[in-house]
């Protein structure tokens, strides 16, 4: 589906109301700079939607955006960052995991975003592990692929396919705008 609108709603931290308004909700994690903000940005169309992990501020809450009146794109903070402190880290990571783990919401979908030149780290692999446990239905975007030749994208989908087993898997690039639309039908149709 195309995506016409894009509003941001609001940030959480906790509890909200927002998180059982009834609104279908799509999530999009992923680690700290592999280009989930690009992600959201180029699929809405509106550029500075998403704040990117390196500017501060909303990066450390649950945003949600309002797609089309009819569906919440949900942005959680990166994980892993290396800059960041313990402390930080255990925080973020508290904040994902009371919102897809915890929270009583059933996500229509999860976009776990990984990076294809880089491939999926030990981060992701938890992650994902953690989201099929729950039994989420989830999506993997492999970013980035504009930086890698035909031979590297072959051997890169070949790894990722290898490490998440039988999701559906769609190669990205911002840049290039390649896989938006793949992206779009497959979480806001
Ligand atoms: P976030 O921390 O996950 O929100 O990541 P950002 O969206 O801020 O992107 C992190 C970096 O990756 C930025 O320098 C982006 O320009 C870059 N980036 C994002 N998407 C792509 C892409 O498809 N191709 C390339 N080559 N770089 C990208």
């Amino acid at each position: 589906m195309k995506i016409l609108s894009a509003i941001f709603v609001k940030g959480v931290v906790g509890d909200d109301d927002i998180l059982e308004d009834g609104i279908p909700q799509v999530a999009f994690i992923g680690r700290s700079n592999v280009g989930k903000s690009s992600v959201i940005n180029a699929l809405t169309g509106v550029k500075g939607l998403a704040r990117s992990s390196s500017t501060p501020g909303r990066t450390q809450e649950i945003n949600f955006f309002l797609i089309n009146n009819k569906y919440y794109l949900v942005d959680l903070p990166g994980y892993g960052f290396a800059h960041g402190s313990y402390e930080r880290k255990d925080f973020i990571f508290n904040l994902i995991d009371s919102y897809i783990f915890t929270a009583p919401v059933e996500q229509k979908k999860i976009v776990l975003i990984v990076d294809a030149k880089v491939g999926p780290t030990e981060d992701d692999l938890a992650m994902l592990q953690s989201l099929e446990q729950k039994g989420k239905d989830l999506i993997i975007v492999a970013n980035k692929i504009d930086k890698l030749n035909k031979n590297e994208l072959n051997k890169s989908m070949l790894n990722i396919r290898e490490l998440v087993g039988p999701h559906t898997i769609i190669p990205c690039s911002t840049t290039k705008k390649i896989g938006l639309g793949e992206i779009a039908d497959k979480c806001f149709n």
